[in-house]
């Protein structure tokens, strides 16, 4: 029997050890270890608890954040031909699509995700160790790779000539996760991108203000500039928390502020009206001041009094009443309104992130995800350049690159080819 050895249980790791154990049947044996108590830990967090695992739009490279969208696309293209969707199917799940393409288990349960995959880990003969930590691998010898673990006060070597690393990032450490992935790449000498929190909200440095407006929320627009030059826009609901600005059309942001290829001088901006033009908010402004008696407040229905008094600042009009402001002081209140600018935004840390930006460059591995010029080793994941946009994408990829590398490995196994 050959032995397949997957690193890691979380996605990308359960769903290799279930593709290898498919494909190779009763010739192979196949071992996942992880850390933690139980595979999936992380997987139990994902979708606040419901599981966005996969997207409509997840074939097109446009919806992730790597430095080779080339790369990138020749590998979704693999987790097309390899068939995920169908996959799924035969694994039992049932999935609901939302209006933006998002897909979640009919039950919204990531808990049943888990246990799904979990369920045929144990079908299929998978031997799982918990509590089982990796802490180093040697070059292919004889026998394949020496993988050495700490397991119940122990440290053994688990051999195996197909490997497959699916260690994660560093995002969420406390899911068990600190970027030991990108330390066994260096290990094997593969290129890697500088790594960054994903998905992350961003700190402003506007700290008197932003303790004041410390958990609101409003629907808009955030759009981020390098300078003066505008690089993308999200809508969506915009939080505030004291350390800065969050939500999904933020964090979304976040993807863009890669290390060296990220802007220079970022910025961004809230438009907390975008159905309106500036004109004709400066209009609706004007005439709700003179309408509303005082007491009503020129924002009541439209926007938190607390954000409205921190426009008012923002557009320089501190210290003038209402009653006496003039055609153009409504329109710079109403341009504010629409393009609040925050500069000095930095990425929020690795706690907040939900996936890592940078990590093994995609063209260093092959369509399998076998790393070039070592036979037998794969990395699938989060591990590698690949960081999805929010809405089932980076499930889509842990996924779907764990089924292509799980079968490859099993193939080779079974029939050792180069
Ligand atoms: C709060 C949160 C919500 C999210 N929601 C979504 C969502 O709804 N949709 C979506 O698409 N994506 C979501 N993501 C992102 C998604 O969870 C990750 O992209 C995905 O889990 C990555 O899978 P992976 O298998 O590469 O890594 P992981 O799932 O992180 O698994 C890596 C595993 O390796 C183990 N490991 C690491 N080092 C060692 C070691 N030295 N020894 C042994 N084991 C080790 C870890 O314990 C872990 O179990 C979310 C992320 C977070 C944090």
């Amino acid at each position: 029997m050959q032995e397949i050895l997957i690193l890691g249980a979380g996605a990308s790791g359960m769903a290799a050890a279930i593709a290898a154990a498919q494909t190779g049947g009763k010739w192979v044996h196949v071992t996942l270890v992880d850390q933690n108590p139980e595979p999936g830990k992380k997987l139990l967090a994902t979708g606040n608890g419901r599981c966005n695992y996969d997207n409509l739009a997840s074939g097109e490279a446009a919806r992730y954040f790597t430095a080779a969208p080339e790369a990138l696309q020749r590998l979704l293209d693999a987790i097309e031909t390899a068939g995920l969707a169908a996959w799924w199917e035969a694994l039992g799940l049932v999935h609901r699509a939302d209006e933006a393409g998002r897909l979640y288990p009919y039950s919204n349960q990531a808990a049943d995700v888990n246990g799904l995959l979990r369920a045929w880990l144990e079908l299929l003969g998978v031997d799982v160790h918990s509590y089982c930590r990796v802490i180093g691998m040697g070059a292919k010898g004889r026998k394949g790779y020496a993988v050495q673990v700490e397991e119940n006060g122990r440290r053994p070597l688990l051999v195996a000539n197909q490997v497959i690393c699916a260690l994660g990032g560093s995002a969420g450490p406390q899911f068990g996760t600190r970027g030991f992935g990108a330390a066994m790449v260096r290990r094997f000498g593969g290129r890697v991108e500088p790594a960054y929190p994903c998905l992350t909200p961003l700190s402003c440095g506007e700290p008197a203000m932003m303790k004041r407006l410390a958990g609101l929320r409003a629907r808009g627009a955030a759009a981020l500039w390098d300078g003066e030059t505008l690089l993308a826009r999200e809508e969506g609901e915009i939080q505030f928390a004291d350390y800065g600005l969050s939500g999904i059309c933020v964090m979304q942001l976040s993807g863009l502020l890669a290390p060296e290829r990220g802007p220079a001088a970022p910025a961004v901006t809230l438009d907390l009206f975008p159905q309106w033009e500036v004109g004709a908010l400066a209009d609706l402004l004007a005439g709700r001041a003179v309408a509303l008696p005082e007491e009503a407040g020129l924002w009541q229905g439209l926007l938190d009094a607390r954000l409205g008094a921190a426009l008012w600042t923002a557009a320089g009009l501190d210290g003038r009443a209402r009653d006496r402001l003039e055609a153009g002081d409504w329109h710079k209140l109403a341009h504010t309104c629409k393009n609040w600018r925050f500069a000095d935004v930095a990425l929020c840390g690795w706690k907040q992130a939900q996936t890592t930006g940078g990590g093994l460059a995609l063209d260093e591995v092959e369509p399998d995800f076998q790393l070039k010029g070592k036979p037998g080793l794969y990395f699938v994941g989060e591990t590698l350049d690949c960081a999805g946009s929010c809405g089932g994408f980076n499930l889509h990829w842990a996924f779907g690159s764990g089924l292509v590398a799980g079968r490859a490995a099993a193939q080779r196994a079974v029939k050792p080819r180069k």
